[in-house]
Parts: C-alpha cells; sequence; structure tokens
C-alpha cells in the first residue's frame, strides 16, 4: 500500500463511521491523487461483445464500472 492508498483507505474509515445509521449522502473516498492514464482504464469501445452486463476493472487504479450491452435486433 502506498501513501495515497493508505490516505484514502483512512478517509473510507472515517467515512464509514461517520455515515453509521445517519442515512443521506457521505463521502466514501477521495479523489485519485492525479488522474489514471492507463488506456484500459476505460472498457474498449470498439469490441464486438455479447449481449449482457459486463464489469471493468482498471489494471491500474482499480476503478471498477459496469456496463450492459444490449441485444441486438437486425
Ligand atoms: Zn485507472
Amino acid at each position: 500500500m502506498n501513501r495515497a492508498e493508505q490516505n484514502t483507505a483512512k478517509r473510507v474509515e472515517q467515512a464509514r463511521q461517520l455515515g453509521q445509521g445517519t442515512g443521506g449522502t457521505h463521502k466514501i473516498a477521495g479523489p485519485p491523487s492525479r488522474p489514471c492514464q492507463d488506456p484500459e482504464h476505460n472498457p474498449a469501445g470498439m469490441v464486438v461483445r455479447e449481449p449482457g452486463m459486463y464489469e471493468h476493472i482498471c489494471p491500474t487504479c482499480g476503478n471498477k464500472q459496469i456496463f450492459t450491452v444490449p441485444t441486438m435486433y437486425f
């Protein structure tokens, strides 16, 4: 774990404690220290995929995106 990750983990823990039982919106993580430059940060757009729900996790920053590929009718 590097320093930035430790700080984020600390903020997440604080937010969890603050948000406990209070409802409403609370911050769960700090902003990334710099924009992620990994070319695989976002799922490739020009790929034909089977219809369904997909999860893409950036190998560098761990950002998770869930997206769906709708069924195509021709
Ligand atoms: Zn990333």
